[in-house]
């Protein structure tokens, strides 16, 4: 098997260390320290955040400080219940004004973007054509069944893809269209030309959804001076996991549509053979909210806003660039991209490497504290695009690190490090496949229990 050598640095080619010491928000689990199977414990660095990101403390307490007032919303008789349900209400609107929504923008409570994308998918009209692209995560993909669908083939030229949807549209015959894109790649952490693509949609009268479950977390979105629709998003993904994810846009489909969770609260009178359903955001919300989970995304977005999203993008643009300078180092290492390198991305990378993936990320957990990601990343047309396989061909295994506001400069040196560790010496541990990953065999690590 190849090992990767150290490259030495050219001399023309200074090396420039950005300053970002520190993180630029506290998480939760910072100093966390994690046991090792070759014995001992470190710090555990979590490159990770794309899947599920660590809460941000001001998340925690936000959630804390509202527990003991925590209590029924909206039916309520106590002080507590309309503490709750002002609680519940007022996050519609920190979130409304994260996203730049227009005042009458309906906030719907989800359990996460796959449960937006769904939401959104069951209210669309039935005359409708939904043109998405070939890189979408599977939650933009699947959920379409009951429109005309169309997977467009993403150029490899960005200013190209508003082109692409244009000449779709073009041909499309239904009373209405619906464009849903990412709004950066789960894959890449490439940044997609939203406000060209709204453009193109405009044009033909289409609507734009943007999933915006990597970008929120990294960027500004502003979906009205964009002229975005809708947007969705998940709270675990952005420093608040709680179990609630949103969904953000216009009233018209939401309070057309058929109630997508039917039950108490989405009604006002009920019969047996009749119910008069509420509008939005009720109607889709039946059963007894999730509280905590909305005061805890709204306090997330709040954080986001007052770090101020110039500073959260440095944050990203700097350790990026750290992490490419690094990589770089490492022969047969390359972040994969669809774009090229010179984009905007967010923090995520996913790597090609001289190893098998699940080896380097099974040795980089257990020997070196690191949580990475191995697998296909629920986008499987994307990831068999970037390693060039068939589009019916085996799926491929690739690592993915990704960070944010918690993440370090030194996070990211420890990872390098590491990687040229196992890509140089091979795993110092043995591992073998268990319910379909490789893990350590045997492991002695204790694991602490929630309960
Ligand atoms: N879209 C994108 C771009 C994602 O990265 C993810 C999660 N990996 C999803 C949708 C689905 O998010 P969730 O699992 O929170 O529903």
């Amino acid at each position: 098997m190849s090992a990767a050598t150290l490259r030495r640095p050219t001399l023309d080619a200074p090396v420039i260390q950005p300053i970002v010491p520190d993180p630029l928000l506290a998480v939760v689990g910072a100093d966390l320290p994690v046991p090792l199977v070759t014995g001992g414990e470190r710090r555990f660095v979590h490159l990770d955040y794309a899947a599920s990101a660590p809460a941000l403390e001001a998340v925690v307490e936000a959630v804390q400080r509202h527990l003991p007032w925590y209590s029924s919303v909206h039916r309520g008789a106590g002080f507590t219940s309309s503490v709750s349900s002002e609680a519940l209400e007022g996050a519609r609107h920190v979130i409304r004004e994260f996203v730049g929504g227009r005042a009458d923008d309906v906030v719907v409570f989800t359990r996460n973007t796959t449960d937006s994308l769904n939401l959104l998918a069951s209210v669309i009209p039935d005359d409708t054509t939904v043109l998405t692209l070939d890189i979408e995560h599977h939650a933009n993909l699947l959920p379409w069944r009951k429109a005309i669908v169309r997977h467009l083939p993403t150029p490899s030229r960005p200013e190209e893809i508003a082109g692409v949807f244009a000449a779709a549209l073009a041909e499309v015959t239904t009373a209405h269209a619906l464009i849903t894109v990412t709004g950066a790649t789960n894959v890449t952490g490439e940044v997609l030309p939203i406000a060209s693509i709204v453009e193109a949609a405009r044009r033909f009268g289409a609507r734009v959804a943007v999933d915006a479950a990597q970008l929120a977390p990294h960027r500004a979105i502003d979906i009205e001076a964009l002229g975005v629709d809708y947007v969705v998003f998940s709270g675990h993904k952005l420093y608040a996991p709680f179990g609630s994810g949103v969904l953000v846009g216009r009233r018209d489909w939401l309070d057309q549509a058929e109630p997508y969770l039917a039950g108490g609260g989405a009604v006002g009178t009920v019969s047996v053979q009749h119910a008069e359903w509420l509008p939005s955001p009720a109607r889709h919300e039946g059963g007894s909210p999730n509280v905590l989970g909305a005061v805890a995304i709204a306090a997330a977005c709040r954080a986001l806003i007052d770090a101020g999203p110039e500073a959260i993008a440095a944050h990203d643009h700097a350790l990026l660039a750290h992490l490419d300078r690094r990589l770089a180092e490492l022969d047969g290492v390359e972040p994969v991209t669809v774009f090229g390198l010179d984009g905007d991305r967010i923090g995520i990378a996913t790597l090609r490497l001289p190893r098998p993936a699940a080896e380097v990320a099974a040795a980089l957990s257990a020997e070196h504290g690191i949580g990475t990601r191995d697998g296909a990343f629920c986008a499987h047309p994307l990831m068999r695009r970037l390693f060039d396989h068939a589009p019916d061909g085996p799926v491929p295994n690739a690592l993915r690190v990704s960070f944010g506001v918690g993440s370090t400069i030194a996070d990211l040196d420890h990872f390098v490090d590491s990687l040229a560790t196992v890509l140089r010496d091979g795993p110092q541990w043995d591992y073998a496949v268990q319910h379909g990953r490789l893990v350590p065999t045997p492991d002695p690590r204790p694991r602490p229990t929630p309960f």
